[in-house]
């Protein structure tokens, strides 16, 4: 496993210049720490690996040093769910393609998309497809297809998405209308299950053939979980199963594939390094909490490691023990739900290092009660590892 070697070779040398960063300037604000070369090993496997079609859906991590190395790297083809992420994808690559695979939409939200030039609109009722209006020729429309079956950490069937009735006969209507008719679904997120991408593909070649409608594409979504751990082997996984099944269902003409992973891409590009403000019995308060970057922590476990260091770039000592999580405002439901197992002599001052930290995390930061940081470095810009450091972690 080279991937695998290289990996743990750049994790090494990333947790001592980040060790170094914390002994020489011993922040005390949040800060999430940019792994450039992560992100783009990671872009790189999905346009390698992926049997179609790559896109970004944009809302998991939105900054520009992002949405830069992306593009530097080939991904040029966003999912954004609003005009300000349009906006921000244009602004770094003017060319980009867009899918605004947001299915419901203001009137007004349809007329700026309709001047920023959107490639592929997504829509799951007939309401919002005669909202939509008169669209250029050859814009896509992907009916948004959903099976309410779960696999996922956390389900998005339950919001967006049509049934295969419903898909049916807007597929129909889409194709009617002289649009370029397309499907999409979404498996939920964190989703670890092959077979739930083979049964929304199964399912999608039964409404494209009752509808009579020949699929030219299909968007298998995102969803591709991020696991510290066999992450690559499994994902490789999903990316043969998607491909059989695209074949085995649609035997003449199997559409063109493609995939908007959010979180896949950019959990392990962003490490958090926050800061223990106070210790009490078996509880840590830290400078960030559930109204910062550890907003998804109220919902689900987010997959990640915490590697506990001193203010001199030391490994704090002591058994692992369960920690309460606060975070700093004066509100009670800002407690992580879960214990953080911790090493036991962990204090005041001490830092934590959070890998795996890069999607849903800095994009649900809020300013409530004066906290909140958004504070994003690139590591590429960071003094290399003083020789004191290299042991950390
Ligand atoms: C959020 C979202 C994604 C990305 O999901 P991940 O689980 O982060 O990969 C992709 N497509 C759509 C339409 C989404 O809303």
């Amino acid at each position: 496993m080279v991937a695998g070697a290289e990996d743990n070779n750049q994790a090494r040398f990333d947790r001592a210049r980040i060790a170094t960063l914390i002994a020489g300037s011993q922040p005390d604000d949040p800060l999430a720490i940019l792994r450039p070369e992560v992100l783009r090993r990671t872009a790189q496997s999905f346009l390698r690996g992926f049997p179609g079609q790559v896109s970004y859906a944009v809302k998991a991590n939105p900054v520009p040093d992002i949405l830069r190395i992306l593009v530097q790297t080939g991904v040029t083809v966003f999912d954004v769910a609003s005009v300000p992420e349009m906006r921000a994808v244009r602004a770094i690559c003017p060319t980009a393609r867009l899918h605004y695979h947001n299915p419901v939409r203001s009137a007004s939200e349809i007329a700026q998309a309709k001047a920023l030039g959107v490639a592929s609109w997504s829509v799951d009722r007939m309401s919002e497809l005669d909202k939509l209006g008169d669209l250029p020729k050859g814009t896509e429309v992907a009916v948004r297809l959903s099976l309410k079956r779960g696999g996922a950490a956390y389900d998005f069937g339950s919001k967006f998405g049509a049934s295969p009735d419903v898909a049916t006969t807007l597929l129909r209507a889409v194709a009617a209308r002289g649009m370029v008719p397309t499907l999409t679904f979404h498996p939920g997120t964190q989703c670890t299950d092959p077979a739930s991408w083979a049964d929304y593909i199964a399912a999608s070649a039964e409404v494209a053939e009752r509808a009579g409608v020949h699929l030219p594409a299909l968007n298998v979504g995102g969803g591709f979980p991020s696991l510290p751990r066999g992450g690559a082997a499994l994902r490789e996984r999903l990316f043969k199963t998607i491909e059989a099944a695209n074949k085995a269902h649609f035997p003449n003409q199997p559409p063109l594939l493609w995939c908007e992973p959010g979180r896949a891409m950019v959990a392990e590009a962003v490490w958090l390094v926050l800061r223990v403000k106070a210790r009490g019995d078996g509880v840590l308060t830290l400078n960030d909490g559930l109204y910062g970057a550890l907003g998804e922590w109220r919902d689900m476990p987010v997959p990640s490691r915490q590697i506990a260091l001193t203010a001199h770039c030391q490994p704090v000592l002591g058994k692992p023990q369960p920690f309460t999580i606060f975070g700093p405002t004066c509100d009670s439901l800002d407690r992580v739900p879960d214990p953080w197992m911790l090493p036991s002599q962990i204090t005041d001052g001490d830092y934590i290092l959070i890998t795996g930290a890069g999607a849903y995390s800095t994009a649900l930061v809020t300013p409530f009660n004066g906290y909140g940081t958004t504070d994003l470095r690139n590591l590429d810009s960071m003094p290399e590892p003083a020789g004191q450091c290299r042991l950390a972690g």
